[in-house]
């Protein structure tokens, strides 16, 4: 195991969908880039086994197909929970330029014949979504960053910022298979590591077998929390519908195509629930089927039937866009959309946004810059980019402010590298302990606390009860015992999993009111407060702990 020094200009934590676009803007314009991620950038992340939509307005004629009407929508459906300034400029400032590179990376959103094949669904006022083959996006996007001569450092995990006179000048991590250990300057650093997933129990009872990337644990959320960046909308729990005992996101497909919810009563209820039927936002289709099973309503199905076959064969020849083994897990089913409803349920929660169009995580400016000097951030790790769209058009901006940020400083600022030598140890021990907790041990005791007592019903009590818990949990980290150095990464990603699960209940339970039910539901408060609650509860570091405040949305 060696200790590698490096200096950049531009660090790039999380090679993913947003990281990737960040570190083609810092290179494009001549920074000096250096990528790490866990995993392989050309096949890491959420996108990595494929995607199938990406939301735009295309001004192609209709009055809902401009950038006023997308702000609109974002209006109603984030329902208070980010700043349409920031959302315009870096989303919509970002749009026209995302659609063009990815045809020109050899992804283009087009069909074949050159044109856009839209459908509707989650709230939206007219068809945003583009439906699109994104099978070779990631390995495209990774090749594009390598030739663009990125310093890749694949199987990199990041452990820490390196801090100097409240700036973030790097950042310290090491390779999951050798050992060796990273200590990076730079003089401007993006995070851009993903949501927390494996932070409650799931259906399938195997935590990796989520609907997001497994990989992605809220590492960066929790590294810019402890260098003093804000953090907001960490309260919301986000969840969706799955065909049973199988995880993908595959929601828009079939909602987008015009499928429609039904239960085991034979009611297509969201069609009586809500005035947008089965094309209600997200978080409403799901409380509304919560509220289903409970009543013993159940099964709930998703019915394709009344489909036109011309429709029914583009559904069923695109399902493995998201993930490969759908279409296998239908034929091993003898699931038919033609003849039949396919059972579908509700997934298990995650920390992310509370909308497709709104996110949560570090809190962000109009140039996607943290509360942090030095520190910027992009996709699903920050608050206001949500999905591919926010993630490809947020991580661009997110490299172009950074790329920004460090024309203007003369010298990178030399980190203390005494303190490093003692995190290296830290962040080793458990590798060098003679035993102690499997990490998976904690994380099981996690996703059980979490699931009980920050789901998708909260009240102050439960949460209290659920905080003490998981501080109790808090004191046996330093008592886990890695075998390996893959093991000694999943110790770290607990760490994070752990993190995460506090904040998100002291911001529930800070949050005295209801929003996006289920998202956030407080039974003791279970009315949406305009008047007082619509905005972002901000949260920061204080001594050992966090605080909480509150910011109106403009
Ligand atoms: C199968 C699937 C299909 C989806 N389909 C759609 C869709 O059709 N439309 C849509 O809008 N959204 C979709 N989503 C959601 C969308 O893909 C994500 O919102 C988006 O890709 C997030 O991009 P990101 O860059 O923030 O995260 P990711 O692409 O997940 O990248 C995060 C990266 O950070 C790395 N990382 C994490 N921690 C560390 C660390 N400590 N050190 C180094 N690296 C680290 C991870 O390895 C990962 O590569 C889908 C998600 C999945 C899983």
């Amino acid at each position: 195991m060696e200790k590698i020094d490096l200096t950049t200009d531009v660090l790039i934590i999380g090679g993913g969908l947003a990281g990737t676009n960040a570190a083609m803007a810092a290179a494009e314009r001549g920074a000096k880039v250096i990528v790490t991620d866990k995993g392989n950038i050309d096949r890491s992340g959420d996108i990595g086994g494929g995607v199938d939509h990406f939301m735009a307005y295309l001004n192609e004629g209709h009055t809902w197909d401009t950038q006023e009407a997308f702000l609109d929508y974002v209006h109603k459906v984030g329902r208070g929970t980010g700043h349409l300034s920031i959302i315009e400029s870096v989303y919509c400032a970002e749009l026209p330029d995302a659609i063009d590179r990815m045809a020109r990376i050899g992804n283009p959103l087009t069909q074949a014949d050159g044109s856009f094949y839209r459908t509707r669904s989650m709230g939206q006022p007219g068809t945003y979504w583009i439906n699109f083959n994104g099978k070779r996006l990631k390995p495209r996007l990774g090749k594009t960053v390598r030739q663009l001569g990125c310093t890749v450092l694949d199987k990199v995990m990041m452990l820490d910022l390196l801090t100097h006179e409240g700036a973030v000048v790097g950042g310290i991590g090491f390779h999951i298979r050798s050992g060796d250990v990273y200590v990076i300057q730079s003089k401007a650093t993006v995070i851009a590591t993903g949501n927390t997933n494996r932070l409650y129990e799931n259906p399938r009872i195997n935590p990796f077998n989520t609907w997001l990337c497994p990989f992605d644990t809220g590492d960066g959320q929790v590294m810019a929390l402890n260098a003093g960046a804000a953090l907001t909308n960490m309260e919301y729990m986000r969840m969706t519908l799955l065909p049973k005992g199988f995880a993908a996101p595959g929601f828009n497909a079939l909602v987008g195509m015009g499928g429609r919810f039904l239960n085991g009563l034979g009611d297509y209820y969201m069609e009586k629930h809500h005035v947008m039927g089965n094309r209600a936002p997200r978080y409403d289709v799901v409380f509304f089927t919560l509220e289903e099973i409970r009543k013993g309503h159940g099964p709930i199905y998703i019915d394709c039937r009344h489909l036109n076959d011309e429709d029914l064969t583009h559904l069923k020849s695109s399902l493995g866009y998201d993930k490969d083994t759908l279409p296998d897990y239908f034929d091993q089913r003898g699931e038919d959309l033609r003849s039949r409803p396919v059972e579908i349920t509700v997934s298990e929660g995650m920390q992310a946004g509370p909308t497709e169009v709104t996110g949560s995580g570090i809190k962000i400016d109009k140039d996607s810059a943290s509360t942090v000097p030095g520190l910027f951030a992009s996709g699903d790790a920050c608050d206001h980019n949500r999905c591919v769209h926010g993630a490809v058009t947020g991580g661009y901006k997110a490299g172009k402010s950074a790329t920004s940020f460090v024309s203007n400083i003369k010298h990178a600022d030399s980190a203390p590298r005494s303190s490093t030598r003692e995190e290296i140890d830290r962040f080793m021990a458990p590798i060098y302990r003679s035993s102690g907790y499997p990490y998976r041990q904690l994380e099981d005791a996690i996703r059980k606390i979490m699931a009980e007592h920050v789901g998708p019903m909260r009240t102050a009590h439960a949460l209290e009860a659920g905080l003490q818990k998981l501080r109790g949990i808090e004191r046996h980290l330093d008592e886990m015992k890695a075998n390996d150095l893959h093991e000694l990464m999943r110790t770290h990603e607990t760490r994070s999993i752990l993190s995460v699960g506090k904040v998100m209940a002291t911001t529930a339970l800070f949050r005295t009111e209801s929003r996006n039910k289920p998202y956030h539901h407080r039974l003791d408060f279970p009315n949406t407060d305009n008047t007082n609650w619509c905005g972002l509860v901000v949260v920061q570091k204080e001594g050992d702990g966090v605080s909480c405040s509150f910011e109106t949305i403009e």
